[in-house]
C-alpha cells in the first residue's frame, strides 16, 4: 500500500479479483446499479475511484432529501428496529439475522444481507403472517423510474437466496398530490405504494446474466474499453464523465443549441465533429443555423429587429429575481411535495434609461414560514408602474401564482405584478447569438459573453442550487453566528448579482442593437 493513500483506493491484486479464487470481489447494491448503467463505471468505482470528479456539493440535496424521506417512511411501520450499520458489515448481517428470527419484531430498517458475493441493505422489511416478509424500497422521486426496478430486483435476488420468505416487493414513492394541511406530514398520505413483485420476478433471469458480466469485468486487469454515449448521463450523470469524455473543442457540434441526439449521431456517422464541416444542406433549426454561422465566423449576431423589442419597455424598470428551495417533504401548510418555497428576492429599480439603479432585497433569516414576509415586502418594493424585467418569466410567474394560492389576499396584487412582467430570455433567444454562449441561453452563459466584466466566478454562491444549500445551512439550528453571517452575505451578494446582471445585460443589448432597417 502507498503510504498515506487510503486503503479503499488500493487496486486489488489479480488474485483477489480472479473468479473462483477464495477472495472473490463482492458487489453491493449501488455497485450493481452502477454496473447496469455501464460496466466501465462499475470497474472504475471499484478499482480507480480516484478518477471521479470532485463533488461541488450540488449533489448533496438529493442525498439529504432521500434520507429525510426514508426516515418518514419508517413511521409507516411502528415498532420497526434499525440495524446499526456502523458496527461493520458482518456484525450488521448477524444483527439482521437475529431480528428476522425474533417474531416480536414487526419490521427491520436497513437490514443487511449477503449471498453469492452480493451485499444489499434493505430500506424496510415488514414481517407478514406465516413468517413471510414484504420488502419496501423507499424513493424520494414522485414516480417509479425504470432504474428503480434493477435496484429492487438485486435486493430481491439476495433476499431470495438468504432463506428469507419474501412474499412481495413494493416501492414507496412520493405522492405529488399530497397537501400538508397541519404542521405534521402524514406518511400514509405522503407515500404511494406500488407492488413490483411481478415485474421484479420477470427481471431475475436477466439479472443473473448481468451479475456474471459484472464479476467478469471486475476481474479484468484494466477497465473495459467502452464507448461514451447517452448512457453517460442516463439514468444519472456518471461521476467519471470528465474522465471518459474529453473536453470538446470550441467549434464542436455539441455546442449547437438543443442539437437532438439523433442529429448529433447522424453528424458523427458522417465524420463531422466541427461546425465548420457541417454540410450547408444539413437540416438545422433556425437558431442552430444561426449559432453555426456565428461559431464559424467568430462574430456575434444581433438581429435588426432587436431594437424594436425595447420600444414596449415602460420605465421605471424593476429587475427582479427569486431564490427558492423545493423540498420533497412540504414544510408549511398548503404545500405539496416539491413545491418551491421562496426565501429570497432581489430587485433593482431603474427610474430612467442610463440612471444608476436602486437596490432592494429580502432574505428570510430563520426556518419560519417565509411566504407572507416574502410577498408583502416584494409588493412594497415593486412600485405600481413600469415593467418588471425577469430572465425566464415562467419561473417567477409560477412562483407568484403559487403564492397567490397560499395567500389569497394577495391575489390581485400578484396579478398586477404578473401583467407587468417583461421577459429578457425570449428576446435574447430570438435576436442574439454569441459564439461564447456555447449552445445555452441561460443567464450564466449569456452574461459573460455580452457583459464580460460581470462574472459569477469566485462567488461563494455561484448558482441557484448553491443558494438553496447555503440558505438551509444558514437557518440550521446548529449553525454558528459567524456561519450565519457568512452565508447571509454570500446569498445577498449572489441574488443582487443576478438582478444587476439583468440591468447590465439590457444596457449591453440596447447598445449593441443595430439600427432598424
Ligand atoms: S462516463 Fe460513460 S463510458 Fe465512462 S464510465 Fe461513465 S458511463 Fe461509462
Amino acid at each position: 500500500m502507498i503510504p498515506g493513500y487510503p486503503d479503499r483506493y488500493r487496486r486489488p491484486s489479480r488474485t483477489e479479483c480472479s473468479v473462483g479464487k477464495p477472495r472473490r470481489m463482492k458487489i453491493s447494491k449501488s455497485k450493481f446499479v452502477a454496473g447496469v448503467q455501464c460496466l466501465k463505471r462499475l470497474y472504475l468505482q471499484v478499482h480507480e475511484p480516484e478518477l471521479t470528479e470532485q463533488s461541488d456539493g450540488a449533489d448533496e440535496t438529493p442525498f439529504e432529501q432521500g434520507h429525510e424521506v426514508g426516515l418518514l417512511a419508517r413511521e409507516l411501520f411502528p415498532g420497526g428496529i434499525e440495524v446499526d450499520s456502523s458496527v461493520g458489515l458482518s456484525q450488521a448481517i448477524r444483527a439482521t439475522k437475529e431480528l428476522v428470527a425474533n417474531p416480536e419484531v414487526p419490521a427491520i430498517f436497513e437490514g443487511a444481507f449477503e449471498s453469492h458475493d452480493v451485499i444489499v441493505k434493505t430500506d424496510i422489511l415488514q414481517r407478514r403472517k406465516d413468517n413471510l416478509w414484504r420488502l419496501v424500497e423507499v424513493k424520494s422521486t414522485a414516480d417509479l423510474k425504470e432504474h428503480h426496478l434493477e435496484d429492487v430486483a438485486i435486493q430481491s435476488y439476495v433476499l431470495s437466496h438468504s432463506a428469507l420468505n419474501l412474499a412481495s416487493v413494493w416501492l414507496a414513492h412520493v405522492n405529488r398530490a399530497y397537501v400538508l394541511t397541519g404542521t405534521t406530514v402524514d406518511p400514509r398520505q405522503f407515500f404511494l405504494l406500488r407492488n413490483l413483485t411481478r415485474r421484479v420476478q420477470n427481471l431475475q433471469p436477466a439479472l443473473t446474466f448481468q451479475l456474471r458480466s459484472q464479476f467478469r469485468v471486475l476481474a479484468m486487469p484494466t477497465a473495459p474499453d467502452l464507448p461514451t454515449g447517452p448512457h453517460c448521463t442516463n439514468p444519472v450523470t456518471c461521476e467519471f464523465f470528465d474522465h471518459c469524455n474529453h473536453p470538446k473543442s470550441d467549434d464542436h457540434i455539441g455546442f449547437l443549441p438543443r442539437l437532438h441526439a439523433s442529429a448529433a449521431e447522424q453528424l458523427e456517422e458522417m465524420g463531422v465533429e466541427s461546425v465548420h464541416d457541417i454540410p450547408a444542406d444539413f437540416e438545422l433549426s433556425e437558431i442552430q443555423r444561426r449559432a453555426c454561422d456565428t461559431m464559424q465566423t467568430g462574430q456575434p449576431w444581433f438581429s435588426t429587429d432587436l431594437k424594436g423589442e425595447f420600444e414596449s419597455l415602460k420605465y421605471p424598470l424593476c429587475f427582479m429575481d427569486f431564490e427558492t428551495i423545493n423540498p420533497a417533504i412540504p414544510r408549511f401548510p398548503g404545500m405539496h411535495p416539491y413545491d418551491h418555497l421562496p426565501f429570497q428576492w432581489s430587485v433593482h429599480l431603474q427610474a430612467q434609461p442610463g440612471v444608476a439603479p436602486e437596490h432592494f432585497e429580502f432574505l428570510a433569516m430563520d426556518g419560519g414560514d417565509p411566504r407572507l414576509a416574502f410577498i408583502s415586502s416584494l409588493c412594497e418594493a415593486l412600485n405600481e408602474h413600469g415593467n418588471i424585467v425577469v430572465y425566464n418569466e415562467q419561473f417567477e410567474s409560477q412562483r407568484l401564482w403559487e403564492l397567490a394560492g397560499w395567500l389569497p389576499e394577495y391575489t390581485q396584487r400578484i396579478r398586477d405584478i404578473q401583467c407587468r412582467l417583461w421577459d429578457l430570455l425570449p428576446v435574447v433567444r430570438k435576436h442574439v447569438y454569441h459564439p461564447a454562449f456555447g449552445g445555452s441561453f441561460s443567464l450564466k452563459a449569456v452574461l459573460p459573453a455580452l457583459v464580460p466584466e460581470m462574472t459569477y466566478e469566485g462567488m461563494e454562491v455561484p448558482n441557484g442550487q448553491a443558494a438553496g444549500l447555503a440558505w438551509q445551512a444558514m437557518i440550521a439550528e446548529n449553525s454558528s453566528a459567524a456561519e450565519r453571517q457568512a452565508k447571509r452575505k454570500a446569498l445577498l451578494d449572489y441574488c443582487e448579482q443576478d438582478t444587476l446582471a439583468m440591468v447590465r445585460l439590457l444596457e449591453a443589448l440596447q447598445n449593441a442593437a443595430p439600427p432598424k432597417p
